[in-house]
């Protein structure tokens, strides 16, 4: 079983020891995504090391699935994410480790992943060409498939 992460980890240390994080980030810990997509268990590798100018570097990989509405057919559809990423530590991921009085300033990698997964999602989820139609299209009305009315109580359950 995967390891799963902690929200803060102290960058600079990793970065000193060029430390590797690999684990995972359970869905429910995601609390700013939300609305079109539902984000699943994700997957992470991280290196850490220092740059030249001895700032803390992360470079590595996320994978997630994710769930969100096709914005063609309206239906589910689940979306792969697979992307690099990188980072220099700056001050926007600070946060503050309440153990540690006096030392502490931790890198906020929850928020930070998060942010990389919301950048890697598609605007507009859809699925492939050809695999579904708008509701409505006449080559599924025609043949009575689905129903204007149909759709709309896909859509309301959707919003509840
Ligand atoms: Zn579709």
């Amino acid at each position: 079983m995967a390891l799963i992460l902690p929200d803060h980890v102290d960058s600079h240390r990793l970065a000193a020891s060029r430390g590797r994080l690999v684990g995972s980030i359970q869905a429910d810990r995601f609390k700013r995504i939300s609305g079109l997509y539902r984000i699943g268990q994700t997957t992470i590798e991280l290196d850490f090391a220092l740059d030249d100018l001895q700032q803390s570097q992360i470079m590595g990989r996320l994978q997630s699935t994710v769930e969100a509405q096709c914005q063609r057919c309206l239906a589910p559809v689940e979306v792969t994410i697979d992307c690099e990423v990188m980072h220099v530590v700056g001050e926007e991921y600070t946060a503050v480790d309440e153990q540690a009085a006096g030392h502490g300033q931790l890198f906020d990698l929850l928020a930070f992943i998060e942010d990389e997964l919301m950048l890697a999602v598609p605007m507009i989820p859809m699925h492939p060409p050809d695999i579904c139609r708008p509701p409505g299209d006449p080559a599924l009305v025609g043949r009575g498939a689905l129903n204007p009315f149909d759709v709309l109580a896909t859509l309301r359950q959707n919003a509840l």
